[in-house]
């Protein structure tokens, strides 16, 4: 090597602005420099004009710089070629590989051209004490590390099954207790249905939650009213509970809820319990509580089964477990427009859930399953995808799972509701619910 000829640095790398800026600072340093845009073209100029040092990229087309680092440490012209690397994979055992294969040195993208520079004039000043060690100047950026701000407004599932509990472990994605709903805003905390899922919603209030507790139910079927009896405020002295219903076609919320608690069914009687209980009967007037309020609808149902709305500072969310949506209907969903006459029907329910931000519906039953339960009160899904549709929501959390759908199949209904809202050319983002679900509106 003649001591006065500047020094040649192959730079072998795909993206030209990187080549540039590369060739740029080392010409700056007094080296002449040539550039390659991929392997094999590497391979080539290496053949025909061997420099003093190449500078390789690992990912690039055609050959990549592993292969190139491989090919030229096979033969002895290019055995002991100085090779340094530059890659933007900082991964340690793709590094070490590299340095395996005798790279000189791996710089990780990256970096400021200088710092190669440096590092190149090291290596022509004193080759021999050139360090192996893998050195990131990269240039530093604030680090942007977001956090949820758990005390915005959110809903929590504590239980999504519909009709009765199930438990096993075909059952451990989605959980096994019964219809029951919080929403949570500030200090306050309104449940929705009072299934099993209200049990452990019980264990939760005593240990931090508000002692007045107000508890919609949107219909007293076993899956909406079986955990009461098994919440646990109601036997605390302190808590205040306030019930909301609808009258209903016979027996009054009040009874209906309390009769559980008769001797015949249970040890602890009504007179047991220690909280204040108050029970408010539904009317056309809005419930205010805190900053939100909660409004209803009838339901598609058997008996007063009513849907819930809550509006919270801009944003609505619609709680709807059981609605049989277009009870009957096995057509084509895409066919399901405003004037269709079963639709016009269902046109309170259907402005009701208008715009809403988030929904949480039920879809019990796939249309091959629907024709043996149609009148059961609950919606074939590709009708549930039809209302979701009809009433523009911003996004969609299917409920009231039927216990006899275990998780596999969830997910395949899930898929399938994917493929009938791409079928109906219409995009909602739509997820299954399960027990302890957190959404934030
Ligand atoms: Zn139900
Ligand atoms: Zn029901």
């Amino acid at each position: 090597m003649n001591p006065t000829q500047p020094k040649r640095i192959l730079v072998v790398e795909d993206v030209r602005a990187i080549s540039m800026r590369i060739a740029h600072v080392l010409k700056a340093h007094g080296y002449e420099v040539d550039v390659v845009k991929d392997g094999e073209e590497c391979l080539e100029r290496v053949a025909t004009h061997q420099p003093d040092l190449m500078i390789l990229d690992l990912m690039m087309p055609k050959l990549n710089g592993v292969e190139v680092l491989k090919t030229l440490r096979a033969k002895p012209e290019t055995e002991l070629l100085p090779v340094i690397v530059c890659t933007s994979k900082d991964f340690s055992t793709e590094l070490k590989y590299v340095r395996d294969l005798g790279a000189l040195d791996v710089i990780i993208k990256p970096f400021e051209p200088e710092l190669l520079a440096r590092r190149v004039n090291d290596f022509f000043g004193v080759a021999t004490t050139v360090g192996m060690e893998v050195q990131a100047e990269s240039p530093t950026t604030p680090h942007y590390t977001p956090t949820l701000d758990t005390l915005r407004p959110h809903i929590r599932l504590w239980g999504t099954r519909g009709s009765i509990p199930v438990s096993g472990p075909q059952f451990t994605q989605h959980g096994g207790n019964t219809s029951c709903m919080e929403f949570a805003f500030g200090d306050e905390r309104i449940l929705f249905d009072a299934g099993s899922g209200l049990r452990e919603a019980g264990i939760s209030f005593l240990k931090d939650g508000p002692r007045h507790i107000h508890l919609f139910i949107t219909h007293t079927h076993w899956d909406h009213i079986q955990g009461f009896p098994f919440f646990a405020p109601i036997y605390v002295p302190g808590f205040e509970i306030t019930v909301y219903g609808e009258r209903g076609f016979g027996r009054n919320l009040e009874s209906l809820l309390g009769g559980q608690l008769d001797r015949d069914y249970f040890p602890i009687q009504r007179e047991d319990l220690r909280a204040k209980m108050n029970f408010v009967f539904l009317d056309e007037n809005p419930v205010i509580i805190g900053g939100a309020k909660i409004s209803r609808e009838f339901a598609h149902h058997p008996g007063a089964t009513v849907a819930y709305k809550i509006e919270h500072e801009g944003k609505s969310i619609a709680y709807v477990p059981d609605n049989e949506f277009l009870q009957g209907f096995r057509g084509d969903p895409k066919e399901v427009l405003p004037e269709h006459p079963m639709v016009m029907a269902q046109e309170p329910m259907i402005r009701f859930l208008k715009d809403v931000d988030l929904l949480l519906h039920e879809a019990q039953y796939p249309p091959d399953e629907y024709p043996k339960k149609v009148g059961w009160g609950h919606s074939n899904l590709a009708n549930a995808c039809a209302l979701a549709r009809l009433a523009t929501v911003k996004k969609w959390i299917v409920l009231h799972h039927d216990p006899n759908h275990d998780d596999a199949f969830l997910h395949k209904k899930l898929n399938l509701t994917w493929q009938i809202l791409k079928h109906m050319d219409h995009y909602v983002p739509v997820m299954h619910s399960y027990d302890g679900m957190v959404e934030f509106v």
